[in-house]
């Protein structure tokens, strides 16, 4: 774990009045300011309104005011969230200039528990990759290895708390871009139940897919944030209408008794490195008190197959919407249809004309039932593989990602090979289940590797205590 404060500490020093939210803030900026040109985590700093909110919340704090439980946590954005008057790009040109006219509801709870806004961050346009190579404004850095990708889609939102520009960050994950990019950088990454936290005012990829979650540098942190985000939200149709759990409560209560489900039968692709880092950490949650069972998921393997059907499916229709009439950029031309062609050929960048073409081929007429169709039958499969799974475990632990983070360029050439970045974190947003990643040691070239929890449908507790154990352990 890198030594930057963490939000909890933050929050407390803030409320109590030991630190000043301005010189927080102030601490971050100068971060930014002297690591930011060469990591590039952000699409946008905003430093004027992070310094006229601290100031805010220090006069409110002076007056005795309780202003919430993150009080003066700087936070970063993830650039596919809507914040109101301010630009959100989904680092893609269609977007550029664009002004959303609202808040998404994660903005909205950050906010009113006292939160710094410091920035919206990079990603691969639209939330395609594995790298943020795909930004139209340039890749992100891992800034423990310049050379290096932070991994993706979120890799704006790891890096900026890996570079210790913002305490905690919110990314999304479609199929693994916020533990992918945490396990790249070093950090904790959640990806909660499927309809756990609102999407309202996040931009839509795949709708059956999406959740939004947070980074930080600790399990606790991570927890807080969960619990700030959840709960339901009647202007998400998909929100789960149960108030949000409580998480950070539970750490600290031990692995005692719990079933740790080791998967026999593992998708080959992880490097030595990686693999040796999950011995390890099945080894501490025994130590701990945990039991380790064997569990089987035999259609595992066919779940990057399945979602990359489905995702791009979903795309495809939750894309036709930038059409140079409603958001952003238009190409001017002389008929309607022109203008559309000519705004989208311009605007969309490669993987994602890529993903707009395969979702189309996989939805059209004489091709739905052999491919949108039989994915969707195989995404029934892998629930019901973990439905077996989770009779006899509490939660299973599989690597995050197959490699520690790779060089830039390393898998542009080959789309496919990008893809297989994913193959461990796809089968859990295909489930809806929760899911997270937590630094456990380093592997090759001392880069780190990320462990991933995975539990059932709001087993948010279970995946938690789990987490605070192999985090004291690490
Ligand atoms: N890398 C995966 C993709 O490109 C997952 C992206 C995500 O979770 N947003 O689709």
């Amino acid at each position: 774990m890198t030594n930057f404060s963490t939000a909890t500490s933050i929050a407390h020093n803030v409320a109590s009045g030991a630190q000043s939210a301005a010189s927080v803030v102030e601490e971050h900026l100068q971060r930014i300011g002297q690591r930011e040109e060469e990591v590039h985590a952000f699409n946008l700093v905003t430093s004027a309104e992070a310094r006229e909110r601290a100031a805010d919340l220090d006069a409110r704090i002076a007056r005795g005011e309780n202003v919430g439980p993150l009080a003066g946590v700087p936070i970063a954005l993830k650039d596919n969230m809507c914040t109101r008057g301010v630009p959100t790009t989904c680092s893609s040109k269609i977007l550029e200039g664009w002004k959303p006219p609202y808040n998404a509801t994660v903005v909205d709870k950050l906010f009113a528990a006292g939160a710094v806004f410091v920035g919206k961050t990079n990603l691969d346009e639209f939330a395609m990759g594995s790298s943020t190579e795909n930004s139209a404004f340039g890749p992100t850095r891992n800034p423990l290895d310049t050379s290096r990708v932070p991994g993706g889609s979120s890799g704006g939102s790891a890096a900026a708390v890996a570079a210790g520009f913002a305490a905690v960050s919110l990314g999304s994950d479609t199929g693994g871009s916020i533990r992918q990019p945490a396990a790249l950088c070093g950090v904790v990454g959640v990806k909660p139940t499927y309809g756990l936290v609102s999407r309202y005012g996040l931009v839509a990829f795949a709708s059956s897919l999406d959740q939004i979650g947070p980074f930080s540098h600790s399990v606790a942190d991570a927890a807080l944030l969960t619990e700030i985000i959840a709960g339901h939200d009647p202007m998400d149709s998909t929100s789960i209408p149960k108030p949000a759990p409580s998480l950070v409560s539970v750490l600290g209560r031990g692995v005692e008794g719990m079933r740790i489900g080791r998967v026999a039968d593992l998708p080959e692709g992880a490097d030595a490195d990686v693999l040796a880092r999950l011995d390890a950490a099945f080894v501490a949650l025994e130590k701990a008190g945990a039991t380790i069972v064997d569990v089987k998921l035999p259609s595992l393997s066919y779940a990057l197959t399945a979602y990359y059907l489905i995702a791009p499916a979903e795309a495809s229709s939750n894309l036709a919407r930038y059409d140079g009439v409603r958001y952003g950029n238009r190409v001017a031309a002389n008929d309607m249809n022109t203008m559309y062609a000519d705004t989208r050929a311009a605007g969309f960048g490669d993987e994602v004309k890529r993903r707009i073409m395969l979702g189309t081929y996989a939805l059209s007429a004489g091709y739905y039932d052999a491919y949108y169709g039989k994915a969707l039958k195989v995404r029934r499969l892998i629930s019901n593989d973990f439905a077996a799974a989770y009779a006899n475990a509490d939660v299973i632990l599989t690597p995050t990602s197959p490699t520690v983070a790779f060089p830039f360029g390393a898998k542009t050439d080959d789309p496919l090979t990008m893809y297989l970045c994913d193959i461990f974190t796809i089968p859990t947003n295909l489930a809806g289940h929760p899911a997270m990643s937590v630094p456990f040691g380093t592997g090759q070239a001392n880069m780190p590797v990320g462990v991933q929890i995975l539990a059932p449908t709001l087993g948010e507790e279970a995946m938690f205590k789990v987490a605070a154990v192999l985090e004291s352990a690490a």
